[in-house]
């Protein structure tokens, strides 16, 4: 078994055809790695650019790629694809977080006009194993590559960092000292269908309360000085997207309002409470 550490550079392109930007990729660089963790192969390859007709001036500063060394290669997409498909064999296919591999199905679906991509197996999200084995995963936010790397220790090289094959370098540092061969098969899922439908679902805020996927005996709220179930006391309303109700505990009779957001995610609907300030002032314009 061996893994390999994807990493793309891309830059927007206003495309005509689709009447819409595209990210397209001009990097990929790569490493492979034996289930001992030693590196055994890397992969560095600039793409021309056939949407784009120049880097914008800020990946061109982020990655220090020049326009001429970018447009004077004959490397096209597809080529450095189909490359890479040799390097990747039948390796599992990691990469930090998953915009990197909606990228590469974005372009490649642009050429190809297919949704799949045929040399992805098996993957991982090293972005969310990091986290996880870290202790910090959270929905709400997401672990920088570089807040990683500083987390463990790991020194990298400034002035390389944003080009592909330092940042797979960097991915790869970070996978050695957090990596687990006890745990690692939960993190590693088939590339199949469910797979496509989870990393291409679309997140989004509810804001219909009778929406039937909101749990409504999820909706309540627990005292946060007293510990005890508060009585609602004003039918949840939306405001800016949250439901909010007001809340009386029935010990200390405090007032609170209750705010809860509802997010579809590809899981289900997850519901984030808040409870905010006991101002009777506020409390009492509803
Ligand atoms: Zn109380």
């Amino acid at each position: 078994m061996s893994y390999v550490i994807l990493d793309l550079e891309w830059n927007g392109s206003y495309c005509k055809k689709l009447h819409r930007y595209i990210n397209e990729i001009i990097e990929f660089g790569a490493v492979k790695i034996d289930e001992c963790m030693n590196m055994v192969d890397s992969f560095s390859m600039l793409v021309k650019p056939q949407i784009g007709k120049k880097l914008n001036s800020h990946i061109a500063n982020l990655t220090h790629i020049t326009n001429d060394e970018l447009f004077d290669s004959d490397n096209t997409f597809l080529k450095t694809l189909s490359r890479f498909e040799n390097f990747v064999g039948d390796s599992i296919l990691l990469t930090w977080g998953t915009s990197d591999i909606l990228a590469l199905l974005e372009n490649y679906m642009y050429y190809t006009g297919n949704k799949r991509l045929p040399f992805m197996k098996y993957y991982c999200d090293l972005q969310y194993y990091c986290e996880k084995k870290l202790n910090v995963y959270n929905p709400a936010t997401q672990l920088g590559l570089q807040n990683c790397a500083d987390m463990l220790g790991i020194g990298s090289n400034e002035e390389q960092l944003h080009r592909a094959h330092t940042d797979a370098e960097l991915s790869y540092n970070c996978f050695k000292e957090l990596y687990s061969p006890m745990d690692i098969g939960r993190y590693i899922s088939p590339a199949d269908d469910r797979f496509y439908r989870k990393i291409t679902f679309k997140n989004r805020q509810l804001t219909d309360i009778n929406n039937p996927m909101i749990d409504k005996s999820k909706m309540y709220f627990d005292c946060d000085e007293c510990g005890i179930r508060a009585e609602q006391i004003t039918r949840f309303k939306v405001k800016n997207k949250s439901f909010v109700a007001n809340f009386r505990c029935p010990k200390c009779r405090k007032l609170f309002k209750g705010k809860i957001t509802a997010r579809l995610k590809f899981d289900g609907v997850t519901l984030n409470k808040k409870i905010v300030t006991p101002n009777k002032v506020e409390l009492s314009d509803d």
